[in-house]
């Protein structure tokens, strides 16, 4: 998976790509995150990549112009399966949703910022838009990482523990059940005794059963419809 993302503040982006999970994920080449300054695209003698908005009103608005040449620069070196406009607006994210996304090839991520972008760029140059939830950011910055790090997460090799990712809460439609680890014995709170019997196929019912238990209290929604 490769994944390029446009941003007037790179430098929010950079640390957390080179930390993390990511980090390993890039040194293995697995998946590949290129963080590309828009800034660089502006023909500005400033650098600005935003404009006042017409018919007047507070905020200011990104041009099309430096978004256009960014994404049309990368289009030109290789083909995007998407090009993914970061927006409160768009598609509402959840794990079946990254499920899917987590197959694609190469993705383009474009981070707004002020209003957001110019109403061309979202009609023409832009393939899929995604919302990390239903509040407002003051960039898109936070939200390509958030689905960034959703994606890559899923990429075979990237965790240690292939299983893992399966066992995440949403993956069977289910909250994860609690886990615990060293000491037994913490003052007077004490694991569940079932997690120290060594009898696997207890342990696996107990999980099971607490992860219905959990999801009927904290994501009734997520049960509607499943035979439990
Ligand atoms: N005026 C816009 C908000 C712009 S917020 C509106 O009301 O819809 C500035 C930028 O932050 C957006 O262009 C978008 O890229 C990003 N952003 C803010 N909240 C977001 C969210 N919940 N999900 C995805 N991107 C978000």
């Amino acid at each position: 998976m490769r994944i390029d993302i446009i941003t007037a503040l790179p430098a929010l982006l950079d640390s957390y790509f080179n930390e993390s999970i990511l980090k390993r994920a890039r040194a293995k080449g697995l998946a590949e995150v290129h963080v590309h300054d828009l800034r660089a695209y502006s023909e500005d003698k400033h650098k600005r990549v935003d404009d006042y908005p017409f018919g007047g009103g507070a905020g200011m608005v990104m041009s099309i112009a430096p978004v256009h040449k960014a994404i049309s620069h990368l289009q030109a070196e290789r083909h995007y399966e998407e090009v993914i406009y970061m927006s409160p607006d768009g598609a509402l994210l959840d794990q079946p949703m990254v499920n899917r996304m987590s197959t694609l090839g190469n993705l383009i991520l474009l981070c707004g910022h002020y209003k957001g972008v110019d109403e061309r760029v979202r009609e023409h140059l832009i393939t899929m838009e995604v919302s990390i939830g239903n509040y407002v950011l003051s960039g898109g910055e936070l939200p390509a990482a958030v689905l960034s790090d959703a994606l890559i997460r899923l990429v075979p090799g990237v965790l240690g523990d292939e299983t893992s990712a399966l066992s995440d809460s949403f993956q069977d439609g289910l909250v994860a059940p609690p886990a615990y680890t060293r000491p037994e014995v913490y003052g007077e709170w004490r694991v569940p005794e079932v997690l120290m019997s060594g009898h696997a196929a207890k342990i696996e019912e107990w999980r099971h059963q607490q992860s219905v238990q959990r999801t009927r209290q904290r994501r009734p929604e997520l049960l509607d419809g499943m035979d439990q």
